[in-house]
């Protein structure tokens, strides 16, 4: 039977890309009565958080594409997150060094730097070859000793690797590009390809669908099948999304992360109809459509590969026809409790209201900004009698800066963010916050702009301040 998978590495906020590889796994795996795995791919420890994990499911369930196997919900394949399967990738790689497929190696970064570059200088290939093997006499003293070591496999110094790929046929890539990738790190982790390859052949794995940045990791993964003995998954390459401007979709242009849309307050099913149309059609060409009407329809092979553009403004218009056709009343009202209109989010927001009204109306325009997307600012907006133009600008973009690299949201952290960020430069607190307000709140006159922040989130917080940057 059919086995697909998603393989996020939870390193960071939910990606749109994500959910649309995702998608895409899941109508293949459905049409063809097979199952759709969820496996979480942590071995980069540094990286990796179990807040992002979360959010990542979270994000996925929301949007309504449900895996029939995943850490959360087990399965006969699991553990399904790798950093609970990490003692067995090990044996593996030392499977691999015994067959002669594999090898240690001691040397240090600034070494192989070091010898890229005096290749270069003598216009050799300065890729990682196996001609950096040691003899085992010499392996075996230095193991002895303790020295730090990875594994990395051996690939072919030349010829033609010749991956075949469901949408774009026959892709060849030379060997000569291919470094002996590090298959076990100084640490003792798996890197991606071996974690990936091994993973995806105990689960079972049938069709990988994935983004087309893995088709240069296709070689060195086809040839671990190879040195393994083991069948090789069908590969499917699908086109990055790109941002209006055909680039690729990145943050800076459009909000990248799920939670985004849902705290905008998009509906999960226009949502997924729209990565739904990033690259594919209803054979009928219809614009909206459902994920069971997808599934019923779908046809990879009707995955067009000119880079689909994801433009919010389409989304937004998308998100209108849903909105009006297929929402009643009744659920109108029960969609808008689930998004914002509820106790739970009430009671965030009544140490703030409560002091400040007098009567119930003073509320609502005090507590808009809470409610609102994008803020209509104008420059105006950010005039103030003692900190210049170009100094707010800076005060804007340190401050996303670091929010951007803030990774557990909370008042006290994003306080702890904006001092240290006011005494590097020198500014009152009162100065530096004045632009954080308005940009937040869209005045300078709201409550504690910490607290608004806390509760917009990351998402709402950072792109209102990218809004104001632009
Ligand atoms: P960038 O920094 O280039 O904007 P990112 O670093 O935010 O991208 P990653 O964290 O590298 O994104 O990727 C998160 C997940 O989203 C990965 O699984 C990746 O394949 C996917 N992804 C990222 N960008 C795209 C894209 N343009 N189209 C489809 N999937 C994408
Ligand atoms: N962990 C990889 C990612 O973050 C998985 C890539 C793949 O599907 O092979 O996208």
């Amino acid at each position: 039977t059919v086995r697909t998978r998603i393989a996020p590495s939870p390193t960071g906020d939910p990606h749109v890309g994500t959910a649309y590889v995702a998608l895409f796994n899941l109508c293949f795996a459905r049409q063809h009565g097979g199952q759709f795995i969820l496996r979480i791919e942590d071995t980069d420890q540094a990286r990796s958080t179990p807040e992002s994990e979360q959010d990542i499911l979270r994000a996925l369930r929301w949007l309504g594409l449900n895996w029939d196997e995943g850490p959360d919900v087990g399965g006969p394949f699991g553990p399904y997150r790798q950093s609970e399967r990490k003692d067995s990738y090990r044996q593996y790689a030392l499977d691999l060094v015994d067959k002669g497929h594999a090898y240690y190696c001691f040397r240090t970064p600034e070494e192989l730097d070091a010898i890229r570059e005096e290749r270069k200088a003598q216009g050799l290939n300065p890729g990682i070859k196996g001609d950096l093997e040691l003899p085992e006499a010499e392996v075996q003293r230095r193991l002895a000793a303790g020295e730090p070591y990875v594994i990395r496999m051996k690939v072919p110094d030349e010829g033609i690797c010749e991956i075949d790929d469901m949408l774009r046929g026959t892709i060849e890539i030379d060997w000569a590009q291919v470094d002996c990738q590090i298959l076990l790190k100084s640490d003792g982790m798996p890197t991606y390809h071996l974690a990936n390859v091994v993973d995806d052949h105990l689960m079972g794995i049938t069709h990988v669908l994935r983004g087309e940045e893995w088709i240069n990791s296709a070689p060195k993964h086809k040839l671990l099948y190879q040195y393994f003995g083991w069948e090789m998954p069908v590969l499917c390459h699908l086109p990055l999304l790109r941002n209006p401007d055909k680039s690729k979709l990145s943050k800076r242009k459009n909000p990248t992360s799920i939670t985004f849309y849902e705290r905008m307050g998009f509906l999960p099913e226009a949502v997924t109809n729209y990565l739904g149309r990033m690259g594919w059609s209803m054979p009928d060409e219809r614009e909206k459509f459902s994920l069971d009407e997808m599934i019923a329809s779908f046809d990879i092979q009707r995955v067009s590969l000119g880079g689909p553009v994801f433009d919010v403004e389409k989304l937004r218009w998308l998100n209108g026809q849903w909105l009006r056709e297929d929402v009643s009343d009744d659920q109108f009202i029960e969609r808008l409790k689930q998004w914002w209109f509820n106790e739970d989010a009430l009671r965030e927001l009544i140490p703030h209201i409560k002091g400040r009204a007098e009567v119930f109306s003073d509320i609502a325009p005090m507590a808009a900004f809470m409610f609102s997307g994008m803020l209509n600012l104008t420059p105006e907006h950010f005039h103030h009698n003692k900190v210049a133009e170009d100094q707010v600008k800076r005060v804007l973009q340190f401050t996303l800066w670091r929010l951007e690299a803030q990774r557990h949201w909370s008042k006290d952290n994003i306080f702890a963010d904006i001092k240290a960020l006011a005494k590097a430069m020198d500014m009152k607190m009162g100065d530096f916050m004045f632009a954080i307000f308005v940009a937040v709140a869209g005045t300078p006159n709201s409550w504690s702009v910490m607290d608004s922040m806390a509760l917009l989130g990351p998402d709402m917080t950072r792109s209102r301040l990218r809004h104001a940057l632009e």
